[in-house]
């Protein structure tokens, strides 16, 4: 234990933030002790996965409260775990506190990541508090689990395959774009990007088939697409009138739409590749899910690159997000 300068007493911000109630049966021992201990289910892998949001680069105070910073921390861990096709369980949490946030704001960050991982039944079992000069960091790991040998590899796809994406893409682009610059709101964007869905129950459905390349859809569909067509080393050809949009985002036209889409990223969605001859299946498995699925393009032969088809003309897509706080750098 080291003193915090925003945190009086840490053992009362850890008593806070611990969950209320009973541990599930498989966590032997929780928050309290040196570390967490697990009992392993019997037939299944383990999934495990970190990601880091730094203030001032992958979010601002302006564009994004405590709540839904903790929200979408743990969202892009759980997007993760879902994309391998399994279902999150347990979440750690590292925290590098500035003196200008407050033991009441991170607070609120841990209960965004608490209303999120209520839905996903997963359980919060440990981290660490450090204080810093620089800027907030918080870096979320978590745990999950997927039946044995059944994870979903972006290095899968083979020639011949279909491409879909899960729900619509460039929402969460859009939705920062408009905190950032218009004065007119939309919730259902600035949600988008705020407070993201991670597709734990369409990777789960994907997991029941046979070979699926997944992806989630952390940096744009473009970078996504890529990395799929790199290591399963194919080509992808997406179909530009095929992608899926909402009607909001239409509002601001179709090109700025399909920018946001390609190179907006953040939406947590899942772009995967899958037998064509599953597809059929595949939709009709999600119908009745109730998860939009959209297919949007082809898998060939090919030497990891991914061309986008605009009326009768190929482009080659590059990876190229960006930082929106930052102009100019790369958003990783
Ligand atoms: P230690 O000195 O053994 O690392 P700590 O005081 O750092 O103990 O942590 C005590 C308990 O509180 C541990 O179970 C740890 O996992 C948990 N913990 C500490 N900080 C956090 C945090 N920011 N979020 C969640 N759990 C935390
Ligand atoms: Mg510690």
């Amino acid at each position: 234990v080291v003193f915090i300068m925003s945190i009086h007493d840490e053992f009362e911000f850890i008593k806070q933030i611990t969950p209320k109630g009973r541990l599930k049966p498989d966590i032997l021992v929780g928050i309290g002790d040196d570390a967490a201990v697990i009992r392993p289910f019997e037939q299944t892998d383990i999934i495990a996965c970190t990601d880091t949001m730094v203030e001032d680069v992958h979010f601002t105070r302006k564009t994004m409260n405590p709540y839904q910073v903790g929200y979408k921390a743990l969202a892009a861990n759980i997007s993760d775990v879902a994309a391998m096709g399994g279902k999150s369980s347990y979440y750690l949490v590292s925290l590098v506190v500035p003196s200008n946030w407050s033991q009441q704001e991170l607070i609120e960050i841990y209960k965004g990541m608490e209303d999120l991982a209520n839905q996903h039944d997963t359980v919060l079992i440990g981290g660490d508090t450090v204080s810093t000069k620089g800027p907030l960091v918080v870096t979320v790991t978590v745990l999950g689990r997927i039946k044995s040998n059944k994870n979903l590899k972006r290095s899968d796809a083979v020639p011949g395959d279909l491409v879909f994406i899960t729900g619509t893409v460039g929402d969460s682009a859009a939705g920062l774009h408009i905190l950032l610059y218009e004065k007119d709101s939309n919730t259902y964007l600035i949600n988008r990007h705020q407070l993201p869905s991670p597709q734990t129950e369409a990777g789960l459905l994907l997991s029941s088939f046979d070979r699926v390349a997944l992806n989630d859809i952390s940096d744009g569909v473009a970078s996504e697409a890529i990395e799929i067509a790199e290591a399963s080393n194919v080509d992808i050809e997406l179909n530009e009138s095929m992608l899926p949009l909402s009607k909001d985002i239409l509002a601001f036209g179709r090109d700025q739409a399909i920018k946001w889409a390609l190179y907006g990223g953040e939406d947590y969605q899942l772009i995967g590749t899958v037998p064509t001859e599953n597809w059929d299946e595949l939709e009709r498995v999600f119908i009745k899910n109730r998860i939009r699925v959209t297919r949007v393009g082809e898998v060939h032969k090919g030497t990891g690159k991914v061309y986008l088809k605009k009326e009768e003309s190929l482009f080659e897509l590059k990876k190229q997000g960006y930082n929106h706080f930052k102009n100019g750098d790369r958003n990783e």
